[in-house]
């Protein structure tokens, strides 16, 4: 049997009265490489909350099998971009990075001894290191999303959720960020669930497609 690390069972959730999903079932195993499509509006970033524990459920359940001492350290989380979650003030890139450290007081005294090492370690995992004095809003969107990543990586998870990260980005650039995460799943042994419209290409990286469309989730692959 397949070691689980997600298990959505049942799960039904609506904002308001009317339900986006209802009884979906989906299961996410230690190693995969998960893409989750679907069209806009069909509720995917709200599932992606849903497991982050960030929104609760109407009914089912969301579990998540993570290392214990860590608890959500243990998942990095790349949001969708857009407004709210772009930084126009003056940060560097390292400093931003940092953020994912401070994030609770806790986390603060476990990593304080050495945090500088882990947020460098992390821009060379992504290739921008150079970029670490850098100001992160003058950077360009593939470099931005990678510099996500990074701050998604610093505290060294074991399942990484991606909502729809090469948005606004070019050709190149999003094959570059596709090999990088292929690199961090096959190398690093980092359990991926990634929600993208691209799927023609990251076709050969994936273990698992689902659909998300009429509140009902479809396995495909
Ligand atoms: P997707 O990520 O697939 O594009 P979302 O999960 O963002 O879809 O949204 C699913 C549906 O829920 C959409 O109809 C959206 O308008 C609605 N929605 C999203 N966030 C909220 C919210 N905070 N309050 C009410 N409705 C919301
Ligand atoms: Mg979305």
């Amino acid at each position: 049997m397949n070691d689980v690390i997600l298990n959505v069972s049942n799960l039904s959730f609506g904002y308001n009265r009317e339900k986006i999903f209802n009884n979906v079932n989906f299961e996410v195993d230690k190693g995969d490489f998960v893409a989750l499509v679907g069209p806009n509006g069909a509720g995917k970033s709200t599932l992606i909350k849903l497991i982050l524990g960030q929104l609760s459920p109407n009914d089912g359940r969301v579990d998540l099998f993570l290392d214990e001492k860590l608890g959500y350290r243990d998942v990095g989380y790349v949001p969708q971009l857009g407004i709210g979650s772009s930084y126009t003030f003056p940060i560097t890139v390292g400093e931003l990075v940092s953020l994912s450290l401070h994030d609770e007081t806790r986390g603060f005294k476990v990593f304080k001894c050495n945090y500088k090492d882990k947020v460098l370690d992390a821009l060379l995992q992504v290739g921008m290191e150079d970029e670490i004095n850098s100001l992160y809003y003058q950077l360009s969107g593939g470099q931005r999303q990678r510099v996500l990543i990074a701050k998604a990586l610093v505290s060294n998870p074991s399942f990484l959720i991606l909502d729809e990260p090469t948005n606004g980005i070019d050709f190149e650039t999003r094959q570059k960020l596709f090999s990088l995460l292929h690199h961090l799943n096959v190398a690093h042994g980092i359990t991926i669930l990634m929600i993208t419209h691209e799927l023609s290409d990251i076709e050969n990286y994936i273990s698992k497609l689902y659909k998300l469309f009429d509140g009902r989730i479809e396995r495909c692959k």
